[in-house]
């Protein structure tokens, strides 16, 4: 056996955060020689700068050519485990970015960065609110940008750190900077605050003797647990099964045994009920949310190293909280696809809880009611084992279920309306009966477009392809990807003519409603109004209260809803999804239609549920309203097996994109050609390349070229080939997405 003294450890390998696929190598001074060690965090010269990396080997070769020292340690010990490190280099490979990359995914920004307690930019309005109306006019005409971030911190109606606000109003620093010269925002350094809602207090309660098939399931789980066998399952219950019972149980028993686990849950279904009902069951309960302050996430982060959290609920990058001993990751709501990230590295983060499970010896639950057909795949040939709750445990029946034709909407002259007489019946009785109704509309804004009444051209933006949302409440056309915004013009640009507004989002639907039923309370719940702190919690708890009559939202309303006094659901349109230029479109309508209408009818007041669209035969819609499940998968996996789309085959994209049009295009023509080189089986295929459905995103032109495989192996070969080529130069920029959730 070979000794490794500290002599022995003279160099350091060294993963850095950058698009490449390399590690560095640092020679080791003495004083660090006896504490280097994989999963250390480093600190270390890379051209004029000094960087944090992480290492990931300690050799004792030289390497045959002069090395730089390291600089420092971030940190005195690792920061990742073995089972850590591991993790990254299969997200790295599996998913084509860098380890580095990876590796830097996985730390929470203050831990990466050496943990200073930073107080941080936070900027506040310098001007009384009633004056910022006045303000935004008068900046919009030459400073959009300015004009934007005023407004957006207005709407917060609280001082904003100033990174925060930069990302709501999709802006650089510069804006802000400039308000603040203006006199119009103040800027100010701080300590962080903490969230007071996660530091809330909740009574202890214990569990509800289980019914029958909770029992099998839990019984089942924890078999996999006392054994430590990587065991994976499925549990497939509809909403109300008693499926986050089920993992409470599973969990109890993982802390007995000395482990933990981690609970991973959609971002929006991350609320602070969400966490009581975690807390009521554990003591130490960790939670990693992406609205928490650098520094409450580095405190998490730490105490869960540390071994302090039993249970970890969290969003997608909770994945990578450092539990020492991990026993079992939940994952709810395992359709959904927000579990993807949509940067570097895009790694899916149910993907890389079966990976971290399987290294680490951990179970692995995915729950759903509506499971991706992946899962439902995976549970048929024995990679997932299927656990069904197949009844409320309250029991109860399913809401009745009602499909509006939209295409038979008699129009009523002079006036557009969106609400079929129909569900517009259901919603005033609902109203007199003193019962409460959901209008569920994946779209905020007012008006979809602004069309010319001559020429029938919508308003674009100026940045993207994409047709403007008419916004009623700022009187403003609004671009849903760049946040470019403008006044509608009063006369289209080319011919001349007026406008009208066309289509419908959530705040023309919360006006209908207020015509319609004029002593309805209504209230509307989407990104636009839930700007300001706690605003979610405000509504929610009024309308729990009863007073609010009628609430309409986006998907914000269609999770973890459970209000007995609802006897009406509305699905306003069905068809948004169904649209989709999208092979997983009847997927995601089915998933969508089926969990809202689970939200009906759970009282014994009964329910119904009104579905409009304007393809009222879709068997998406009618089998979601069934609730069957089976029999929607068994019609879409015959469409994907023969078109060979997931689970049946694999995808990864390529976008080339830049400024100037003809060269992206041109760019992405000679990939192309170079992949056609090497990607020669007769399993793989290449599309492209074609401009990507929105042709254009902030100024930049897109050409997407897509792999399609029947086998794993394919994908990967068109990763390493992607990744192997020079970068491209200049302004262009190339995105490689695996086992993409948007085609877009
Ligand atoms: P799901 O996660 O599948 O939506 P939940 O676990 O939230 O289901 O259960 C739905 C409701 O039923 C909750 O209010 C929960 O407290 C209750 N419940 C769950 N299991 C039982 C049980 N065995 N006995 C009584 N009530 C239960
Ligand atoms: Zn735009």
């Amino acid at each position: 056996m070979r000794v490794m003294t500290a002599m022995s450890r003279s160099y350091a390998e060294v993963a850095l955060n950058l698009p490449l696929d390399r590690l560095f190598t640092y020679a080791v001074p003495e004083p660090l020689r006896s504490r280097m060690s994989p999963g250390m965090r480093v600190l270390v010269p890379f051209g004029s700068r000094e960087i944090g990396g992480t290492c990931v080997r300690v050799v004792p070769e030289d390497p045959g050519f002069p090395c730089k020292p390291v600089t420092g340690l971030v940190e005195e010990s690792p920061l990742f485990s073995p089972a850590m490190l591991r993790l990254a280099g299969w997200i790295a490979r599996r998913y084509g970015s860098s380890l580095g990359e990876a590796l830097d995914a996985a730390l929470p920004f203050a831990v990466r960065s050496g943990g200073r307690r930073r107080r941080v930019l936070v900027a506040g309005l310098a001007i009384p609110e009633a004056g910022v109306e006045k303000a935004v006019d008068e900046l919009e005409e030459r400073f959009a940008k300015q004009a934007r971030t005023l407004r957006i911190l207005a709407d917060a109606g609280e001082e904003l750190e100033v990174r925060e606000l930069c990302r709501r109003a999709k802006v650089g620093e510069s804006p802000v900077r400039t308000l603040a010269k203006k006199g119009l925002v103040r800027l100010a350094r701080r300590e962080q605050e903490r969230d007071p809602l996660f530091a809330m207090r909740v009574e202890r309660e214990p569990g509800k003797p289980l019914i029958p098939a909770q029992q099998r399931a839990v019984d089942t789980i924890v078999a996999s647990i006392e054994a430590g066998r990587s065991d994976a399952y499925l549990l497939f219950g509809v909403t109300g099964s008693g499926k986050t019972e089920v993992y409470l149980r599973a969990l109890e028993e993982t802390v007995r045994s000395g482990r933990q686990g981690i609970v991973l849950v959609p971002e929006i279904a991350l609320t602070p009920q969400t966490v009581a009902r975690f807390r009521s069951r554990f003591d130490r309960v960790a939670v990693l949310h992406s609205h928490l302050t650098d520094v409450e996430r580095q405190e998490q982060w730490r105490s869960i190293q540390r071994g302090e959290a039993d249970v970890v609920i969290g969003a997608r990058s909770a994945i990578f909280a450092p539990v020492p001993r991990l026993g079992i990751v939940v994952v709810d709501e395992a359709h959904e696809s927000t579990f993807k990230q949509q940067n570097v590295p895009r790694y899916d983060a149910r993907e890389a809880a079966r990976a971290r499970a399987r290294f680490e010896r951990a179970v692995l639950v995915l729950g759903s009611a509506t499971p991706s057909l992946e899962s439902f795949h995976r549970s048929r040939n024995g990679r997932l084992r299927r656990l069904d709750l197949p009844e409320r445990v309250a029991g109860g029946t399913f809401p009745e279920t009602i499909v509006a034709d939209l295409t038979q909407t008699v129009p009523v002259p002079g006036k557009a309306r969106f609400l079929t007489d129909r569900l517009r019946a259901a919603v005033i009785q609902a109203v007199a009966r003193k019962e409460q109704v959901i209008l569920f509309l994946n779209r905020r804004g007012y008006a979809t477009a602004a069309i010319c009444k001559a020429c029938g051209g919508a308003v674009e933006c100026e940045n993207c392809s994409i047709v403007l949302v008419y916004h009623r409440r700022i009187r403003r056309i609004v671009c849903h990807y760049c946040g470019f915004e403008r006044r509608l013009p009063d006369r289209c640009a080319s011919c001349e003519g007026t406008f009208r507004l066309g289509g419908f989002g959530t705040e023309r639907i919360e006006e209908e409603i207020a015509h319609a039923v004029p002593e309805a309370r209504v209230a509307r719940m989407d990104s636009d109004t839930m700007k300001k702190r706690g605003a979610h919690e405000e509504v929610l708890s009024a309308f729990r209260a009863g007073r609010i009559d009628v609430l309409v939202g986006t998907q914000m309303i269609a999770k973890g809803l459970d209000f007995p006094n609802v006897t009406l659901v509305g699905i306003v349109s069905a068809d948004q999804s169904l649209n989709l230029p999208d092979y997983r479109a009847a997927e995601r309508t089915f998933g969508l239609v089926a969990q809202v209408a689970g939200r009906a009818g759970r009282s014994e007041k009964g329910g119904v549920v009104i579905v409009q669209t304007r393809e009222p035969d879709h068997f998406s819609i009618r089998l979601a309203l069934r609730h069957d499940y089976e029999r929607f998968a068994e019609i879409e996996m015959q469409t994907r097996a023969r078109d060979g789309y997931p689970p049946f085959g694999h995808l990864a994209r390529i976008v080339v994109q830049g400024p100037d049009e003809p060269e992206a295009g041109r760019v992405a023509r000679e990939l192309r050609d170079q992949l056609g080189e090497w990607i020669v089986d007769d399993d793989t295929a290449l599309l492209g390349p074609a401009p990507c459905p929105i042709a254009m995103i902030n100024g930049q032109a897109r050409f997407h070229i897509v792999c399609k495989a029947l086998r794993r192996s394919g994908i990967r070969r068109f990763v390493q080939v992607v990744r192997g080529r020079p970068r491209p130069k200049g302004k262009l920029r190339l995105l490689l997405d695996v086992d993409p959730i948007s085609m877009l």
